[in-house]
């Protein structure tokens, strides 16, 4: 590392600095310069699904799991599975959702989060499945913003190397 960091007016220019070698100067428009270390940082968080085990264990055996009402006069399933009923308050089970539905609504992400900044733009949609009285958050791949409409038929695909992560799972139109 030089004695003195080199200086930048924009940041951009900073963060390729610092990614480079660790320091970089910040001269902002008054001329006021500040010094941009590089502290790497990072922590490992372990986190229990819980009640939610059997969705993320199900998706890596390629299946979709959604949740029904045990109370016999409601019934109600759920697309996103919920440990309790929201209409009548009783537990559900664990059941298999269809891995073919339809676009209910969807939107194009411009940003994102770290992880999925690299695969900007991308859709995400929400699915309605027959017989299934919920809708579930996924994201939309292989296809582009204009190829999308309401009620499109599409499809779950399911990841080969699993995470236990919602992102071992996505849809894609059905062919
Ligand atoms: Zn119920």
């Amino acid at each position: 590392m030089s004695p003195r960091p080199r200086a930048f007016t924009k940041f951009r220019d900073v963060q390729a600095e610092l990614d480079s070698t660790g320091a970089a100067i910040y001269r902002d428009a008054d001329g006021v310069e500040s010094l941009l270390i590089l502290n790497p940082y990072s922590i490992n968080y372990v986190h229990s699904y819980a009640e939610d085990s059997p969705f993320f264990l199900g998706l890596a055996e390629g299946r979709l799991r959604g949740s029904k009402c045990r109370k016999p006069k409601c019934g109600f399933v759920y697309g996103t599975p919920r440990s309790h009923c929201m209409v009548c308050g009783a537990p559900t089970e664990w059941i298999d959702l269809p891995t073919k539905g339809r676009v209910h609504s969807w939107t194009t992400c411009h940003f994102g989060s770290e992880a999925f900044l690299k695969e900007t733009p991308y859709n995400l949609a929400l699915v309605e499945f027959d017989g299934v009285g919920s809708l579930l958050l996924v994201r939309l791949r292989d296809c582009v913003e204009s190829d999308l409409y309401v009620g499109m038929p599409i499809e779950a695909r399911f990841a080969t190397d699993p995470k236990y992560s919602i992102t071992d799972v996505w849809f894609v139109p059905s062919r």
